[in-house]
């Protein structure tokens, strides 16, 4: 297992943690003054300063990106809207490719319109099917210009809105489905905060092996939780046996960095730099 705490050159900040506090320029301003070699950033952020701006910037710094938030949300009420998902999907991968991100996040999507309080459809079985078909057409695309995708599965709480994968095991019969050859270019974004339930967890880590570990994603889950979305802790702070995991991952193959991604009102709150501090801090101590 990687020693994490000499230095934190294994750090990477999803660039959602500290969203509230600054825009995506000095948020890579920031990271690199304090020594973080890499991000995860999100499409509407990169759209706020301008795709090719961000690439100088990341440039500038000499720094990586750990992934690209997000591709997905494949399903919809009709052929228009599932065509124009894909062409979304598409502008997601060239935009991944330009900043030079090792994989597309996936959030794949489940009934189209929920997250607005209107589904137009009620059956899991179908949101499932289109993500399947959305995903094996980017998944051509992807190929074709060299961007692997990552399917981050959902906590089950969000499986209405959000995503209708849920665990581990159902990402990898999709990749397995998908991609039998193990080809490099689909695999998953393991995310403890969606994942640390589950008691397949560990089989299913060792299950997707190298080939299909494409991003690590850290936070906590605080007991109780207050908010589905909005409430997730700070490394150290919650239940999740971090160590464990990440103990998996590494002797899975997995060598990339750990990403931490907090969404949570009581972070944005506080100075962006304090959380960064604190970011760089647990990493060397619980991550
Ligand atoms: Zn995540």
């Amino acid at each position: 297992m990687r020693d994490l705490s000499k230095d934190h050159g294994l750090l990477s900040i999803n660039t959602a943690t500290v969203r509230k506090q600054w825009r995506l320029d000095t948020i890579i301003d920031e990271c690199a003054r304090r020594g973080i070699r890499a991000i995860s950033p999100w499409r509407d952020q990169v759209a706020e300063i301008g795709l090719e701006a961000v690439a100088r910037r990341l440039r500038d710094h000499d720094m990586a990106l750990s992934g690209y938030c997000r591709g997905g949300f494949f399903p919809a009420a009709d052929a228009a809207g599932l065509r124009a998902a894909l062409e979304d999907n598409r502008r997601a991968v060239d935009e991944a490719r330009t900043l030079d991100a090792p994989c597309l996040v996936l959030v794949v999507g489940s009934l189209p319109g929920a997250l607005q309080g209107a589904p137009a459809y009620t059956g899991m079985a179908r949101a499932r099917a289109e993500v399947r078909d959305g995903i094996a057409a980017t998944l051509e695309y992807a190929r074709a210009v060299g961007m692997p995708l990552a399917i981050e599965p959902l906590h089950p709480m969000q499986a209405a809105e959000r995503a209708c994968v849920n665990t581990l095991e159902q990402a990898l019969d999709l990749c397995d489905e998908l991609d039998p050859g193990r080809t490099g270019m689909l695999g998953v974004a393991v995310d403890v905060y969606h994942v640390w339930w589950d008691p397949k967890l560990h089989a299913q880590i060792r299950r997707a092996g190298r080939d299909r570990l494409l991003a690590y994603h850290v936070c906590d889950w605080l007991a109780p939780t207050k908010d589905l979305l909005n409430d997730r802790g700070m490394m150290g702070d919650g239940v999740i046996e971090l160590r464990a995991i990440r103990r998996e991952m590494e002797s899975a193959g997995y060598a990339g960095y750990c990403e931490v991604e907090i969404f949570s009102d009581a972070w944005w709150a506080r100075a962006g730099g304090e959380v960064l501090d604190t970011c760089i801090q647990r990493h060397s101590s619980v991550v």
